[in-house]
């Protein structure tokens, strides 16, 4: 990080909670790898707050913000202009303060695409599975849908959520949808990519997975898990155990937080310093 002076532009995150966010160590390991006088520091917004705290990112300069759970789709009544990815997914992660204006965009969905490129994955034509129906499961099916996926099937608990994902596809896309719930698996005969976005897996309870059926991972290419800690969390396991390839969830944390910076910032990260900060990241929460 550049030493705070006088000239030093403040950029921030508002959640809650947000005690155990990385996106501060992301936007500042970046600045300081672009020589950028900024800061990025989390903020912590109580229930019933929210208005209070654009009123203070007004105030205050802040030049842009993250938004993270449970405040991505309430920030958007407090917006000047919203981007039209984050219009249809319904969710704004990124808000660029320009001229006093606030302008919201969407960048989960581009940091998951990139994520899953890298991997060399690709799209077009292909069977997407979806377990799960909240914020992030809506990202996931536009990013799917933008790049000209055959069809998607969303998983859900609460079948009515999945049914509104798949509505919403219907309206904007031509492509085959289905929203189901999980006793109804066994209908599925093959999938190309399954994207896990339940919390289920996560630290400290690792022992959980939306689905225990190994028949399930056989029918598998790719499994993709939203979450990062633990780096490995049963439902990959299982997938890698069946001949899936498996992907976490911090390349898409770490490409949505470097499309961020860029909008901030009106800058292109040079590859050599993607490739850099990715290791160094990796190597701050798996030590390796
Ligand atoms: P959300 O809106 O609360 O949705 C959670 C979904 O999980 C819902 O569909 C819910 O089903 C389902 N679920 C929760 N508990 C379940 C259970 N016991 N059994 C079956 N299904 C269950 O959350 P979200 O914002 O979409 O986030 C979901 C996950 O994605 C989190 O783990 C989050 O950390 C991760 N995420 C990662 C990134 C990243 O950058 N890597 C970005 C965004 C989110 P019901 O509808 O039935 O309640």
């Amino acid at each position: 990080m550049h030493r705070i002076d006088g000239r030093t532009k403040t950029f921030g995150l508002i959640g809650n909670p947000v005690e155990h966010t990385l996106s501060p160590y992301i936007h500042n390991m970046l600045a300081k790898s672009m020589d950028i006088n900024m800061v990025y520091t989390p903020f912590h917004v109580e229930h019933g707050r929210l208005n209070d705290a654009i009123k203070a990112i007004r105030g205050l300069g802040i030049k842009g913000f993250n938004i993270t759970v449970p405040y991505k789709s309430d920030v958007m009544a407090y917006l000047d202009c919203i981007d039209d990815k984050a219009q249809i997914i319904g969710a704004v992660n990124t808000v660029h303060v320009i001229n006093g204006q606030l302008i919201g965009y969407n960048t989960d969905a581009d940091g998951l695409y990139i994520s899953c490129k890298r991997k060399g994955m690709t799209f077009n034509n292909k069977t997407i599975c979806i377990l799960g129906a909240g914020g992030a499961a809506k990202a996931v099916a536009i990013m799917c849908a933008q790049h000209n996926v055959d069809k998607i099937i969303i998983v859900n608990r609460t079948v009515d959520k999945a049914t509104n994902i798949k509505t919403k596809l219907d309206d904007l896309y031509t492509l085959e949808t289905k929203a189901i719930s999980y006793d109804k698996l066994n209908q599925i005969d093959h999938i190309d990519i399954c994207f896990q976005t339940t919390p289920l897996g996560m630290y400290p309870k690792t022992d959980r997975t939306p689905i225990r059926d190994q028949d399930f991972f056989h029918k598998l290419e790719y499994a993709i898990d939203l979450i990062y800690n633990p780096s490995e969390t049963r439902f990959l396991t299982m997938a890698k155990a069946c001949g899936a390839i498996s992907l976490n969830g911090l390349g898409m944390l770490y490409y949505q937080a470097v499309k961020a910076f860029e909008i901030w910032h009106n800058v292109k990260i040079p590859d050599h310093i993607l490739e850099e900060c990715l290791v160094n990241l990796n190597k701050m929460i798996y030590c390796k």
